[in-house]
């Protein structure tokens, strides 16, 4: 819960003042979580070896984890809809962070359960486990969904932008509504949070529509994720939860990590966002030519004019803002960080790499959290139901 802030001048420097080393004393004293994170696809799709140096290439690297006193990493599993073996290619990326596991066994270990996650977490190692971000990358099929928990995948999220056969997406929930073959989760979609819930994985429910959103949430048996989500009424995108949605989640138990995306932070991004692509709308048009999927040429166009696009980003105190709501309304239990690193393409002011997690914990010293709730946030929740997930 928020400490009550007396107005009384000398009072208010103290609550106001942290000092540097009080919030990197205590970031790097808790157990920090990120439960979203898409450096496997990224480093495959540019060929580029995970335990190397990237600075400057990519949001995180193996080093840059520790640097960010990340201590426990889910490894985003993602691949789009249009991939023709989902199932292949998501072990493909799984192949790729076992062989680096293997390469760096004193700075990285997978791990499957909160024992084992402890265990890394005391001899300092990166505990590292998998999400797959999209249920179409079990092909129908709940023998693979066993294969991926025994690989070290420990939440699957239902959709990702794609619906699969069996649940509905959110983009296809508010794009297209009119010509969806069913909406919500079909009697396999069903089945499949039962194996999740029976296997020990976490049924994770960022991306999905609110029709399987809601499904899912009444039969699923145990704590739900969010893993990277923030609030539809501070930024009404289809991506975050509605207030009945969050309060949902409270009641189950469940825990929302927020994503550091600007788009899902700042309501007016979008449109800031469409004034400086008509700026360059020409090069824009011709990138588009070469790829039609638009986050390759705004991530080209981000790259080229990186001061134009820093006044695009919003402050990290919004990010917090979505913070404070979700703690408001279902308590301090119930929030966590799914940041989306190497995900996105545009951050809050601060947060350019993930070395920038410390100035979280600064930030929420800053609104007056006590330290033990600001545990709570950066990893204790997590762990929670992680344990309740895991324990039969
Ligand atoms: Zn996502």
């Amino acid at each position: 819960m928020l400490k009550k802030i007396f107005f009384c001048p000398l009072l208010f420097t103290c609550c106001f003042f942290v000092s540097a080393q009080s919030y990197k004393k205590l970031h790097f004293n808790s157990i920090v979580v990120d439960t979203h994170n898409d450096l496997l696809s990224t480093a495959i799709e540019k060929n580029y070896l995970i335990d190397e140096d990237l600075s400057g290439k990519t949001h995180s690297d193996l080093d840059r984890f520790k640097k960010a006193g990340v201590d426990v990493q889910l490894f985003s599993v993602w691949c789009d809809g249009l991939q023709v073996n989902p199932y292949a290619w998501a072990n493909r990326e799984m192949d790729t962070l076992d062989a680096v596991a293997k390469r760096n066994p004193d700075k990285i270990v997978k791990v499957g359960n909160p024992t084992e996650l402890l265990q890394a977490v005391k001899e300092k190692k990166l505990a590292a486990m998998f999400g797959v971000e999209g249920g179409h990358m079990i092909e129908n099929n709940l023998d693979n969904l066993n294969n991926f928990y025994n690989r070290g995948v420990r939440y699957m999220t239902l959709t990702w932008n794609n619906s699969t056969d069996w649940a509905t997406s959110a983009l296809d929930e508010t794009t297209k509504a009119d010509s969806l073959k069913h909406k919500g989760l079909t009697e396999f979609g069903k089945q499949v949070v039962k194996r999740i819930n029976e296997l020990g994985m976490l049924v994770d429910l960022s991306h999905v529509g609110e029709t399987t959103f809601w499904d899912a949430i009444k039969i699923t048996t145990k704590p739900v994720i969010v893993s990277h989500s923030c609030v539809y009424s501070l930024c009404p995108h289809r991506r975050n939860l509605k207030d009945d949605q969050i309060l949902a989640v409270g009641k189950n138990g469940g825990v929302i990590h927020l994503n550091f995306y600007s788009g899902f932070l700042d309501s007016s991004f979008d449109r800031r966002t469409d004034l400086f692509n008509n700026s360059h709308k020409a090069e824009r048009d011709s990138l588009l030519k070469q790829n039609p999927e638009p986050y390759f040429a705004d991530m080209f166009l981000f790259t080229k004019y990186p001061e134009e696009v820093k006044a695009l980003r919003p402050p990290l105190s919004l990010l917090i803002d979505h913070l404070d709501y979700i703690v408001k309304l279902i308590g301090v239990d119930h929030v966590g960080i799914g940041s989306d690193y190497d995900g996105v393409n545009s951050l809050p002011q601060q947060l350019d790499d993930i070395t920038a997690m410390p100035l979280i914990t600064k930030e929420l010293l800053k609104r007056g959290y006590s330290k033990k709730d600001i545990r709570k946030i950066l990893g204790e929740n997590f762990l929670r139901i992680f344990e309740a997930n895991t324990s039969k």
